[in-house]
Formats: structure tokens, sequence, C-alpha cells
């Protein structure tokens, strides 16, 4: 709920509750409060009086009645002066109240309304209750200021009951003459008489001490059924109240008891016809009301009838069976059962479950259309659901633990199936490739664990047995553990592009290599021409210095400046001619016209001599060149034109990137299958990252045109196809600014019929060659 909402309920809930207040007051206020006075004969400790007000208060109490009791209390003071007393007392007490009703009950306060009545409460209705003696009636009915609730004591049902419960008794009925009126006497006497005709005996014992009553009862037989009927005296004159001699009778003397108020059952009485006292005071407050209502009313008396009545416990004590009662008894004291429970109370629940099927009912029907509604939107959104998992372009599959329950139009068209019903309740085994069955089985034990299973590649099979490449994730229902959803991708699209995605990268780095390889053309012919222009234009200006000596007859020729000038031309030759060397090959290697002709040679001898060769070549450039060897002599088919050229290069490379003071060593290692030439220097060594790209043609570490050292960047690249040829292999290690070691790798093998060429060294032999592979190198 809002605030908002809050607010508005809080508001009409105070507004209502003030509403119903104000009404409350206002009705309170005007309603008439009605003063009513109950004047009791006795006090409120006789049973009989106590249910009497009991009865009337429970129609009085409340409605705007404002209730007063008096008890007369008239036994303790039965005189006149203590009437002139009471009268005196109320007339004071009650001088300013006009009483709506007053209530008297029992006769003494009869007797007292009668003699005081017209000069006490002039104003207020009597109404008399439980008024039995006839003359009093007739008195009462008289006066219009008078009512009476009638109410007999049943001496003939009384008596016909005890006879026939106990037909052998001698009934025993004591009774103070002053407190029996003279028409219950008489009918007395009548019920003796007509017992005594049917043979049974009862004695009416006419006494007021009740100790001469209980001597009386001590002398007769002890098969006695006793009456109560008054109250008695004792010795000093106190009340001795008819309970009394009842718990005496039935506790102690075991005698059967009866009497004519209800108010007795549970003293010790068996029962009996009886007046109810709390019934009686029921009617006369019913009866009130009537005359408080209408203070003309003139139905002026009202009867209340006796009842059956009887005390369980005392039946159970004397074994009278309950099927011997008069029909329709009340048995008080009764154990309670599902049966004894009032009617009043059966009609209450009754009423209480009706009321609350009624309530059950009005919540189920505001919750059927609850329901309802919602069963409508939840059919809307099933419906918007199925439609989407319907049209989703990837597979979606249910299972539970492997067996299809459901799979939409995109699977059923991956997998190429007219319908669900061709694959549901099948294995889903049946449509992954054999080597997915393990890591499926996995999977499924995961989904039990609610785990989720991520992508993974699987291959599937389609109806037509046509593999298919497919990616799939599964997690486990929300709801329900047992059924599992996939999402099933198909990765045939995904394969194509990733394809196209892999050529166009091939495609992009072949127009990169080619693009850097033009570049490197680029760069290589402009060196090529700083190459081919760096010795012409030397041999040019020693041309044109020649000439010009050779014009001015300047001709001072000293053997040693002709010898100088004649060893730059040489020199300036040679490179060019290498460099044209190197260009022709190459392109007869390109063209795939470059051969190598391999005879067996000793390939020990082969290398020294190259290196002998050069070390005295550069004995005046203080660097210090050493052959090494593990042995003296191996042959082996190799081009031996190859192999000079081969060192040559890579020791020409080492004297170029070396200085003064460095030194070289060429060691070779002669194994079972292959033979290790290392050529390793002190030099400056080459960066790491320049280390893959030494031998591609035209690569320079230092490309620039002012570099240190002359090169067109070819010698490598054909040093690797050369080796290459002879199956081979060229490495490079180096320390950057410590040195380069190049290491070649040749296999050992010989070649039939071409017999031994033994490799002798002669001083002169490589002088023309390594004149060549060293032009570059001008401190020569
Ligand atoms: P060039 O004719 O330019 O020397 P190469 O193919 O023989 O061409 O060598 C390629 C490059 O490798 C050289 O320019 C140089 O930068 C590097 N290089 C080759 N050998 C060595 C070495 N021993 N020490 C240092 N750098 C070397």
């Amino acid at each position: 709920m809002t605030n908002k909402n809050k607010f508005w309920c809080l508001f009409i809930s105070i507004l209502l509750s003030n509403m119903l207040f104000l009404c409350n007051f206002y009705s309170f206020a005007e309603e008439k409060m009605n003063h009513i006075l109950i004047i009791n004969s006795q006090n409120m400790s006789i049973p009989y009086t106590h249910d009497v007000v009991r009865g009337i208060y429970s129609n009085l109490r409340g409605k705007n009645n404002i209730i007063h009791v008096e008890n007369m209390d008239i036994q303790i003071k039965p005189d006149h002066k203590y009437f002139d007393t009471l009268y005196n007392l109320y007339k004071y007490k009650f001088k300013n109240y006009n009483f709506d009703i007053i209530i008297a009950t029992d006769e003494d306060a009869y007797y007292f309304f009668e003699k005081y009545g017209d000069n006490l409460f002039e104003n207020s209705p009597i109404l008399f209750c439980g008024i039995n003696e006839p003359s009093i009636l007739n008195k009462i009915q008289s006066n219009k200021r008078f009512y009476v609730v009638e109410q007999s004591i049943d001496i003939e049902k009384t008596l016909n009951l005890a006879n026939k419960i106990h037909p052998n008794n001698t009934i025993f009925i004591p009774v103070d003459p002053k407190l029996l009126s003279s028409h219950y006497m008489k009918l007395l006497n009548n019920q003796k008489k007509y017992y005594k005709d049917k043979g049974v005996d009862i004695l009416i014992y006419y006494e007021s001490n009740i100790n001469k009553v209980l001597d009386k009862m001590n002398t007769l037989k002890p098969d006695l059924t006793l009456i109560t009927l008054t109250e008695f005296k004792t010795d000093n004159n106190d009340n001795y109240y008819m309970n009394n001699l009842i718990q005496f009778a039935s506790n102690k003397k075991n005698i059967p008891s009866y009497s004519f108020w209800s108010s007795m059952i549970s003293t010790g009485i068996i029962g009996g016809s009886l007046c109810d006292a709390y019934d009686l005071g029921n009617t006369s407050g019913r009866f009130a009301l009537k005359i408080m209502k209408n203070p003309k009313y003139d139905v002026h008396k009202v009867s209340n009838k006796n009842k059956y009545m009887f005390d369980y416990n005392q039946l159970t004590k004397f074994n009278i069976p309950i099927n011997n009662l008069p029909l329709g008894s009340k048995i008080k004291n009764k154990p309670s059962n599902f049966y004894s429970i009032s009617k009043d109370m059966i009609y209450a629940f009754a009423v209480y479950i009706i009321l609350l099927l009624i309530l059950v009912i009005f919540i189920l029907l505001v919750n059927i259309n609850k329901i309802k509604k919602l069963q409508k939107i939840l059919k809307s959104s099933t419906e918007d659901y199925k439609n989407l998992i319907e049209f989703l372009p990837f597979g979606i599959l249910v299972h539970d633990k492997g067996n299809i329950l459901f799979a939409n139009s995109a699977f059923l068209k991956l997998f190429r199936y007219k319908d669900l019903d061709s694959i549901r309740n099948t294995s889903l085994y049946n449509y992954i490739h054999k080597d997915f069955h393990e890591k499926i089985k996995e999977r499924l034990e995961d989904q039990q664990k609610n785990i989720y299973s991520p992508y993974i590649e699987e291959l599937g099979i389609t109806s037509d047995g046509e593999l298919i490449d497919i990616e799939v994730c599964a997690y486990p229902s929300s709801d329900d553990k047992n059924y599992t959803v996939a999402v099933v991708n198909d990765l045939i699209e995904k394969r194509k592009a990733e394809k196209l995605k892999n050529k166009i990268l091939e495609e992009e780095k072949r127009l990169k290599q080619a693009l850097e390889y033009d570049k490197l053309k680029t760069e290589f012919f402009s060196n090529l021409s700083h190459e081919l222009k760096t010795p012409l234009n030397l041999i040019f200006s020693i041309t044109q210095l020649i000439e010009s000596n050779l014009k001015n007859d300047q001709l001072v020729c000293t053997s040693s400046n002709t010898s100088h000038h004649i060893n730059i031309l040489k020199q300036n030759c040679y490179r060019m001619l290498r460099l044209v060397n190197n260009l022709i090959d190459i392109t007869k290697l390109d063209c795939g016209y470059f051969n190598i002709e391999l005879q067996n040679h000793n390939i020990v001898s082969l290398v020294e001599n190259i290196t002998l060769s050069v070390s005295e070549y550069i004995k005046n450039k203080q660097i210090s060149l050493i052959f090494d060897t593990n042995v003296e002599e191996k042959i082996m088919a190799v081009d031996p034109n190859a192999i000079e050229r081969i060192i040559l290069n890579l020791l020409s490379n080492a004297i170029k990137f070396t200085d003064s003071g460095d030194s070289i060593i060429v060691d070779l290692l002669i194994e079972e299958e292959y033979v290790t030439i290392s050529i390793k220097d002190t030099g400056i060594g080459i960066p790491k990252d320049k280390l893959k790209i030494i031998f591609d043609r035209f690569r320079q570490v230092d490309k620039s045109l002012t570099r240190n050292r002359e090169g067109s960047g070819i010698g490598l690249s054909l040093v690797k196809s050369l080796i290459d040829m002879h199956n081979g292999s060229i490495d490079v290690k180096s320390d950057y600014g410590y040195g380069s070691e190049f290491i070649i790798k040749l296999p050992v093998t010989t070649v039939d019929n071409i017999n031994k060429v033994d490799s002798v060294y002669v001083k002169d032999k490589y002088i023309e060659k390594i004149n060549i592979e060293f032009s570059d190198i001008y401190s020569i």
C-alpha cells in the first residue's frame, strides 16, 4: 500500500470512529435512564432469592437500566416495628427517586407493600414475583399499580413422583405452620387423604423447631421419603434453612428427599416438579420490561410453570433409573458429554458454522474471481512465452534426465525433423555424436545438482545422419530439478564466418607482407644504387685522376701511387663483381636454375682451408681468427663452391661487424649424423628483435645509407638458400653488444660414383674469392 493510500485509510477510519462515537453519545444523551428497585423478602444468600435476582438481571442488566437491590431480610425480624423501620428507611433513602418499576420477590414483600405501598413509591408500578397464595393473587389483581408473576408450588405432582419412585416408603413432610399458608395446608391435607385411600402413608408433621423435627424423623422407620416445604427455627430462634435439613437427611440418614424449588438441587434432593427460581426471575424481568415500556399495560398476571428436575448424583446414589422419570425431565449435574451440551450452545455453534460457511463461500467467490483473472493473465503470458520460444532463432530443448519432452521449431529445423512427435520421448544421446556422450552424462549429473552447464561445442546428428557443429548450454528448471532446458546454437554459420575472417586475416597478412617486400625492394634498389654508385664513383675518380695526370704530362708515377690506385680500382671492381654475382645467384635461385653439385669432400679440411686463407688475409687487422675441430676428417657430400661461399660470407660478416682486438672462432663439431659449424665473433652483436629477419632477403640491421658497414643485405639470404640446398639449417645466437654466433648444421651424407676430392690447402687458391667476398671491407 502506498503512503497516500495509507493516509486515506487512516483518515476514513478516524472519521468513521468519530461518527460512531458521536452517534452513541447523542443516543446516550437522548435516551432516558430507567431506575429499577428490586426488593427481596429474604437476603441473597438464600439460593432461591439469589437465583430469582439472577434471572431478573439476565433481562434487565444494561439497556439504560439502573438497578437498586434491597434485601428486607424479613426472617431476621418478622414484626411490625421492623416493617415500620424499613418503610422509614426507604422513604428517606429513595426520597428523590421515581422508580420506573419495583420488583418485589416473595410474599413478605407483598405484605410490606400492602401496608405501606400507598405512601411509598406512589407513582411506581410494583411487580410481585413468586406469589402462589390465591388470596394474595386476588388482591394484587384488584390493584392497578400491582402486577404479579405467579409461581405455585406443585404439591400434587411432587407427591405423585415421590410415591412412584419410592412406592413402599412413608412420605414425611415436616412443616413450620407459621410459614405455610392455609391454602397449601389445605392442599396437603387433601393429598394425604387421597394417598391414604391408596394405602400410602403420608406423615405431615407441623413443627417450627428443627430439633423436634429431627427427633421425630429419628423415631420413624428407615423406609422414609422426605419432602421439604418450609424453613425451621433452632432452639435459639435462629433460622434453620431447608437445604440443611435436606443435606442432613440425604447424607446422614440416607433418606431420599424431594422439594419444590430448583435451588435445592445440589443440596441433596433427588428432584421434583420444581419451581425454577432463575426462570421465575427471567419471566419477571421480561414482564417488567413490558410494563416499563407501557405503564398502562393491562395484563397484570403471568404464570411461571414448574419443571421436572433431578440431580444426577442423587439419582445414582438411590439407584433410580433415568427412564423411570417423567418425559422432558431436566437432569442437572450430569457428567458432560457431547449430547449434554445445551441446545443453545448447539444453536450458537450451528449459527457460527453457518456464518463461517458464508464467510468461506464469500472469500472463495472473491478468490475464484481473482484466480480466474490470474489464470487469464497466466494463459496469455504462457501463450506469449510459447510464441517467443517458437520464434527464437536458436534451438530450445526440454528434457527430463535426457528424455526429450519438448523441442522448438528452430531445433527441429536444425536437426531436420518434421515435427516434435518424431523426437518426443526419445533419448537426447540419439542426437549427439558418441564422443560427447561422457561429457553429456557429467553435465546431466550437474543439472540434477542444480548446477548450470555452460556453453560447449558438440557434434549433433541430423535425421539424415549428417554431423553438424553445435554449441549447447543447459540449465535446470527453477521449479523442478528433473527438467532441463538446453539452448542449442547452430555453429555452421559461425564456422563460415570464422573461415571468412581467417581468410581475410591471411589476405591482410599477405598484403602487408607484399607491401613490406615491396618496401624492402625499394629500399634494396636505393641501397643497390648506393652500392653500385660507391665503387663506380671511386673507379671514376681514379680514372679521372689518371686521365688528368696524363693530360698534364704530370705523370708522376711512383710505384706505390700506381699500386694504390690499382688496388682501389680492383677492390671496387671486386665489390661490383660480388654484387652482380650475388644478384645473378639470387635471380637464379628465384628462377630455380641455381644448382649445387654434390661431391664427397673432407668437410674439416674444406672449412679449415677457407679459414686459414682468411686468417692470412686479415693478419693486419688485429682480429684473432681461431679454428677448432673435434675430428680431423669427415667425408661427406657437399658442393665445395657453395661451402666456400657460405664460410666466406659468414667470415666476411664476422670481420665486418668486429673491431680490432676482437676474435672470431670457427668451431667444427663432427657427429655421426650431423656436422655442426659454428662461426662465433665478439663483435657488435645483433639486437634480439632483428635475429629472425637477418636471413630474409634485403634485410639489414642498419639500413641507413650513412651506415658504418657497407652491404646489400643479400649475403645471409644466399647463405641460407645454399645451406637449405644441402638439407641443412642455419641458426643465429647473439648477445647484443657482445658478439654473434652462426651455427650451421649439415646432415652427413655421401654421393655414389663421385670420387673423393681431397682438399689441399693452397695459399692462393682462395685469394680471388676472398677478394670478391671481402670487397665490402675497405680497411683491408
Ligand atoms: P650485408 O651484405 O649487408 O652484410 P648480409 O645478409 O650478409 O648482408 O647480412 C645482413 C645483416 O646481418 C647485416 O647487414 C648485419 O646487420 C647483420 N649481420 C650479419 N652478420 C653479422 C655479425 N657477425 N655481426 C653483427 N651483425 C651481423
